[in-house]
């Protein structure tokens, strides 16, 4: 097991800087997942943890060793990645203890070990099939296996779950996390998938072109987004943002109006100041609409698509040219209906100035 720090880390391809300083500590046993849109660089710093890029400037220590110019295979870490990477050749039984005998490794502990993975993972059954006669999650089950065998100090997995449908998807990631618990290795793992992001880490990293955007728990990233681009990729559905315009200003305080909806106002606490005038977003989580009355705002909206799911509804909606999707309890938009009128809670409201930072 190790801790994990990065301090000032920069890659540049040619000229082009795609990584702009990061830093970040990883605890022992820590699960720390990197979510970014695509091309934000993370499979980059992954990799460039892997070591299998180089790192432009800045300093990797892994478990306390610097390790900038240490060769992947002395890094005490084992890299899943989506496109599994077994050996079409060998058998599930001489994949997963390949790494091992090319080590030289004992052959009795080799077994010992692919034993004992085949047991966690629960694929003894396959040992003596090749990997075209398996399925999806069987694979990804035996590239994950091949990993715990070189028993690492640090798990890498660079989206090892976007090959696989989605119900698959949802059973490995429930594997994944029961591995951690058992296994108490420090695990990094990609996604652009924010559900598997939520779900799976201790502290989630989001990346935006290069730069570390917030590091943070789930749900305090959840309930606490240091901006805009935060907001809108931790939650699903994602936060509904509406163009608002501040019309009065008190001290600490904002009385905004709805671009769309000039009626639906909003007295929201601010930490900065702001000028009557200024053009900002007002953001609200598709759960946080209330009943209408019962908010410090009701909103009416057009019901485009109304989804129900049993126990809860998704209403797909428009509020003049905006989009936005409420969620609300099944029982609350019963009937066929063309508009609905729901309560903001100012408390579960978020505002954000016009580059996206966060005023409240
Ligand atoms: P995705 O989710 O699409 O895999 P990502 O967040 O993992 O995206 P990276 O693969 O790390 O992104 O790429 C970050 C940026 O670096 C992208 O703009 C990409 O084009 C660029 N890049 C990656 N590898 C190279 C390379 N070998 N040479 C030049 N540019 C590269």
């Amino acid at each position: 097991m190790a801790e994990l720090s990065l301090s000032n880390i920069v890659k540049r391809f040619g000229g082009f800087e795609i990584i702009h300083g990061a830093n970040l500590e990883v605890k022992d046993g820590e699960f720390v997942v990197f979510v970014g849109p695509s091309g934000c660089g993370k499979s980059t710093l992954l990799r460039m943890i892997a070591g299998l890029e180089d790192i432009t400037s800045g300093e990797l220590q892994i478990g306390g060793r610097v390790v900038n110019d240490v060769e992947p295979a002395d890094r005490g870490i084992a890299m899943v990645f989506q496109s599994y990477a077994l050996y079409p050749h060998l058998t599930v039984e001489e994949n997963l203890s390949f790494g091992l005998r090319m080590n030289g490794n004992p052959k009795a502990d080799t077994e010992r070990r692919v034993r004992h993975v085949a047991e966690i993972l629960q694929i003894t059954e396959l040992m003596k099939r090749r990997p075209k006669q398996l399925s999806g999650g069987q694979r990804q089950r035996v590239a994950i296996g091949r990993a715990i065998v070189r028993e690492p100090q640090v798990f890498l997995f660079d989206e090892p779950l976007s090959n696989l449908d989605a119900e698959l998807r949802v059973q490995m990631r429930v594997e994944i996390s029961r591995l951690h618990k058992k296994l108490g290795t420090t695990m990094i793992y990609v996604t652009h998938d924010q559900t598997e992001a939520m779900t799976l880490a201790d502290r989630i990293v989001v990346l935006r072109a290069g730069n570390i955007e917030q590091i943070g728990a789930p749900l305090d990233l959840y309930d606490d987004p240091a901006n805009q681009f935060v907001a809108g990729f931790v939650g699903s559905p994602k936060m509904n943002f509406l163009n608002a315009v501040v019309v009065e200003t008190q001290p600490g305080r904002a009385v905004i109006a709805l671009e769309s909806d000039a009626n639906t106002r909003l007295t929201l606490p601010v930490a900065d100041p702001i000028e009557a005038g200024a053009k900002v977003t007002l953001g609200i989580r598709p759960e946080h609409f209330v009943d209408a009355g019962t908010g410090d705002a009701d909103l009416t909206v057009t019901i485009d698509v109304a989804e129900h799911l049993g126990n809860t509804s998704y209403i797909y909606a428009t509020i003049g040219p905006e989009q936005l999707i409420i969620e609300r309890p099944e029982s609350r938009v019963a009937g066929n209906r063309d508009t609905l009128t729901v309560g903001l809670p100012a408390n579960r409201s978020f505002l954000f100035d016009g580059a996206g930072k966060r005023l409240r």
